[in-house]
Formats: C-alpha cells, structure tokens, sequence
C-alpha cells in the first residue's frame, strides 16, 4: 500500500529497531513506547485492521499472537514463577481497531506493552 508507514517499514524505505522478521511477519520497537518493552508486532501483507480480515488470514493472525510470548520471553518481561510460587513480570497483547479503538496507523499490529511497572497509564 503506498503511503503506508507499516508497509514502508516491512518493506525496510523507513528504519526501524527490528527484533524479529521472518517471510510473513516483522516485529520492531515501538518509536514511542509507553513501557520499558514496547514492540508492535505486524503482517508483511497490508490489512488496515482487525476488522478487515479474511477467512485466509486466521493461521496468520495466529502466527502473530504466537510470537508474542517468544518475544517477551527475548526482552525479559515474561511471567516468572518466584520461590514463594507468585508470579512477577508479565505483558500485555493489544490490538487497537478503528477511531474508537484508538487505532492511529491502519496497517494492522498487535502490541506487546510489559516489563517492570510503572507504565503510562498503569500503576
Ligand atoms: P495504534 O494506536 O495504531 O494501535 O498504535 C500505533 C503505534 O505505532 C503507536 O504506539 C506509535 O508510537 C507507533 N508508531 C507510529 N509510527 C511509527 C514509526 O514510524 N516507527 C515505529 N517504530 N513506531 C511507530
Ligand atoms: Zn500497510
């Protein structure tokens, strides 16, 4: 799609701090993140949002949602069990969609937000 800031970064005309790319999906940090581990992760292909899916699209959409925890894991913000058995760290996986949804770039992405507290917006 042209014009599209995503498609211009999977397609490498814009730079960006990538952490992961393989034929269908490139993973990068996000260039205003709102925890200290922000990374979007997005289809090569275009698709403006969530809504717009296909039929065809599910194994990707599940590739991408799989990543997340791989990913997590690579920063340092997945759960970790601790001796007296609670858990600590964790992430969250975010996928804005359309104006209400707070969606700002329509080229579908999933957010991985975690590490250590305090983030924007949480406690
Ligand atoms: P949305 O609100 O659409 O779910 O989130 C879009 C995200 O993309 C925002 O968190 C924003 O900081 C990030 N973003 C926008 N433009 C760029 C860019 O050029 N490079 C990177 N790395 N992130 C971007
Ligand atoms: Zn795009």
């Amino acid at each position: 799609m042209d014009n599209c800031i995503f498609c211009k970064i999977a397609a490498k005309q814009i730079p960006s701090a990538s952490v992961y790319e393989d034929e269908e999906l490139l993973a990068f940090k996000d260039i205003n993140p709102a925890a200290p581990v922000h990374l979007l992760i997005i289809p090569k292909v275009h698709i403006d949002t969530l809504s717009s899916i296909q039929p065809e699209h599910t194994a990707l959409l599940g590739k991408m949602l799989a990543l997340a925890p791989k990913l997590a894991q690579e920063q340092g913000c997945a759960p970790v069990q601790q001796a007296d058995g609670s858990l600590s760290g964790g992430y969250k996986t975010l996928i804005n969609t359309g104006p209400d949804g707070g969606q700002e770039v329509y080229h579908l992405h999933m957010h991985v937000i975690g590490g250590p507290k305090p983030w924007r917006g949480q406690r």
